[in-house]
């Protein structure tokens, strides 16, 4: 796919103290794009466009390159221990992405670059008992690998890991140029999950991200570089022909995914679809033709962090889901492990 290039970027002060803050700064010197050294607050007022759905596209194709402030890394269950990020959002479109309500009116990409801070406050959440393993996972409040032909964070931040004994880093990514990433040292402290989806999911709600086909072969090519290898299937959906396509999925995964880390089995995490009502809100006002099924009325109701709660299938489709994905994935991966279906 077409490797992303903002048409906008703002710098803020902070981020001239860093190397790698300054090398982003000349790197986009001479590319035909306006620069802005601002304070944060600023972006979102000079970002083009007066209604939602003019904003959110401008908004996608602006980066703000910034520090990381602050040294508490949140839980993140059930995938990791601790999450951190090394970028906030991606350029991707993904329709029903929850950062549409998490980031709502800031749906712009950001980019930290003291990146010798973000190392050291990981250090420091390192349980150090030699029984104990603390993960690490860094995609869930973005796609770093979205942004790594600009940034080249991930490429360091995975041989970071690849140096700590007992850490372990989690990414996940909807996009494919993962040739900067096949000659690390990971040293297998890397779990690369390629998020994965049938090919009607990709194209009617996934815009800007690589293709069915793409993911596959980035899937493939990570998997021959040794990395521990997983996949995300996410968000399930049920629609007329679901069944032949995620079959067709699990084939194809099967067919490419020849050569992989034999001390590592391949992981399996499967999301259904579930919608917040302010999530589909927004969904409607940036996308307003969607076709993403939001009737509440074919849903149930489920209750999450804080009180809020979501709309997920109800138990007999979501269980349907879960038996059908699962035994896809036993059949084609008896080694496999899938870790859990939410
Ligand atoms: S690739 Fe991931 S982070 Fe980016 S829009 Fe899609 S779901 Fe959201």
């Amino acid at each position: 796919m077409e490797l992303f290039m903002p048409e906008r970027v703002f710098f803020e002060p902070s981020s001239l103290k860093y190397p790698l803050g300054r090398e982003l700064y000349s790197y986009f010197q001479d590319k035909n794009i306006e620069i802005i050294k601002t304070a944060a607050q600023n972006v979102s007022r000079m970002i083009p466009g007066t209604t939602e759905k003019e904003k959110y596209p401008r908004a996608k194709k602006t980066l703000v390159v910034t520090t990381k402030k602050g040294n508490r890394l949140d839980v993140c269950k059930p995938s990791a221990d601790y999450e951190f990020s090394l970028v906030t959002n991606c350029p991707g479109n993904c329709e029903y992405c929850y950062l549409q309500t998490a980031q709502a009116f800031k749906p712009y990409l950001r980019t930290y670059v003291n990146l010798e801070d973000i190392f050291e406050n990981i250090k420091a959440h390192i349980v150090n008992n030699e029984n104990k393993i603390t993960t690490f996972e860094v995609a869930s409040s973005g796609d770093p690998l979205g942004l790594e032909h600009i940034t080249g964070s991930l490429s360091k931040t995975i041989e970071f890991f690849g140096s700590l004994e007992n850490a372990r880093l989690r990414v996940v990514t909807k996009f494919d140029r993962v040739e900067p990433l096949l000659g690390l040292k990971h040293n297998s402290h890397t779990r690369f999950r390629v998020s994965i989806n049938s090919r009607y999911v990709i194209k009617n709600f996934e815009h800007n991200t690589a293709t069915f086909d793409e993911r596959i072969e980035a899937a493939s090519k990570i998997a021959g570089a040794g990395y521990p290898m997983g996949f995300i299937v996410a968000p399930i959906m049920m629609y007329e022909g679901w069944k032949e396509e995620y079959t067709e999925l699990f084939d194809r995964l099967k067919k490419q995914i020849i050569s992989v880390n034999s001390s590592e089995p391949i992981t399996f995490e499967l999301i259904q679809h579930r919608f917040t009502p302010t999530a589909k809100e927004f969904i409607l006002k940036r996308f307003p033709g969607t076709k993403l099924d939001m009737d509440e009325t074919k849903r149930t109701l489920k209750w999450g962090k804080f009180g809020r709660f979501k709309y997920v299938y109800p138990k007999e489709n979501s269980g349907e889901i879960k038996e059908f994905i699962s035994s896809l994935i036993k059949e084609r991966f008896p080694e496999g492990v899938i870790e859990y279906f939410t």
